[in-house]
């Protein structure tokens, strides 16, 4: 046995997702699957994107692809836009420059979490809290959503603390329900949290998970925990408003409203954690067209007709559908309550949907809107006739 325990138990957590994904490439060969499984692309990237990576293609100096950590235009960029969507006075020292909001949960990980630590994650979330803190050499606590409406559970998130906890992660808008949670939420979560920081002599931190906050339907504002508690750091991925996670765009912001001294000392720490997780900083190019992809967004009228096509067609005929808020999802309770029967049914067909296993809920499926209205179209006839059989 060459993999460490570490490793092995890492990738058990995530084995279910990885042999998912596998069968799923399968299909990649297959002109007429309709694959509704993973958050990608399928349809061309945004013009936009483009543009802005060609822009910063030509060197400018000779330390154009040199060794980069944070760039100072893309942190400035960044503060702007928070400062602008969330009203609170972010500056530039306040952003560490990630790979994706992958890189910014290590980054958040290295930087406030000790071996063994507890870390509180929601359930259903996304798939790979789990292999993440394994492989931090931290514990996943589960905390499950409310039932039924997968609300924040703030009673639930309290009685997952013990004195191990070091950080809660919540992620709004959230994968896999679409929910996105009021600032009444966030208060109460901040009032748990004092009170057991205080209770266990060890401050409990928030990691706001947010790289869906910018996908939003019917004008559903947005509130993040930032503003309720200041012992948060927010993690953000450009990779899902571009719709192009294959170029890797994030950041770590801190909270303005902690402490001068445990700013100082955080801000001190981005470029050494950055370097000792393994030069997690983002390519050179992509911090350069920074600027630019801040003003950029996948078509959010679009997605949001698709997600009323869908939603639509499946709440007309009875399906059990949580309305999405936010995000590209679209989760449901499968006709017969087998998830797993449902989405095999539906892949004998050619239409591949999510099972709701790789989120811990065998009784429900996830859809992802990035496919194309065409994609819906020719789906839902068979998602409806499965769906009928199976009742
Ligand atoms: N958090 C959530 C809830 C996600 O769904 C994802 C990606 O699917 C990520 C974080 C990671 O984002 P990225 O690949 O852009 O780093």
């Amino acid at each position: 046995m060459v993999l460490s325990a570490r490793a092995t138990t890492a990738k058990a957590s995530v084995d279910i997702v990885t042999t998912f994904l596998a069968r799923i490439q399968e299909l990649a060969d297959d002109p007429d699957a309709l694959d509704l499984t993973f958050g990608n692309p399928h349809e061309m990237p945004l013009p936009g994107l483009s543009a802005a990576l060609k822009a910063q293609l030509e060197p400018q100096s000779v330390d154009w692809f040199a060794y980069k950590t944070s760039e100072r235009e893309a942190q400035e960029a960044v503060a702007a836009g928070l400062r602008a969507e969330l009203g609170l006075d972010f500056g530039p020292d306040d952003i560490a420059m990630t790979q994706g909001a992958f890189g910014a949960m290590s980054l958040a990980f290295a930087l406030l979490a000790d071996a063994g630590d507890e870390v509180v994650i929601p359930v259903p979330g996304w798939f790979c809290y789990e292999p993440m803190l394994f492989a931090a050499d931290l514990v996943p606590v589960r905390a499950p959503l409310a039932e039924g409406s997968f609300d924040l559970d703030v009673d639930a998130i309290a009685r997952a603390i013990t004195p191990r906890t070091r950080i809660v992660i919540v992620n709004s808008p959230a994968n896999p329900t679409g929910r996105v949670y009021p600032k009444s939420s966030w208060d109460a979560l901040a009032d748990v949290l004092e009170a057991a920081s205080q209770r266990h002599g060890r401050r409990i931190w928030i990691l706001s998970d947010e790289p869906y906050r910018r996908i939003r339907f019917d004008g559903v504002g947005f509130a993040s925990p930032v503003a309720s508690y200041p012992w948060t750091a927010i993690d953000y991925s450009y990779a899902k408003v571009l719709l192009a996670p294959g170029q890797r765009l994030g950041y770590l912001a801190l909270s303005p409203l902690l402490s001068a001294r445990d700013r100082d000392e955080l801000q001190a720490a981005f470029m050494p954690l950055g370097l000792a997780i393994g030069w997690g900083f983002p390519d050179a190019i992509m911090q350069y067209a920074t600027p630019a992809l801040e003003a950029l967004s996948l078509d959010i009228p679009e997605l949001t007709r698709k997600r009323d096509r869908m939603y639509g067609a499946l709440t007309d005929a009875g399906f059990e559908i949580t309305r999405p808020e936010g995000t590209f999802y679209l989760w449901g309770r499968a006709p017969g309550g087998d998830g797993a029967a449902f989405c095999d049914a539906l892949a004998a067909r050619g239409v591949y949907l999510m099972p709701g296993t790789l989120f811990d809920q065998p009784h429900h499926f996830r859809v992802s809107l990035t496919a194309t209205m065409e994609m819906i179209d020719q789906s839902l006839p068979h998602i409806l006739e499965v769906g009928s059989q199976l009742r």
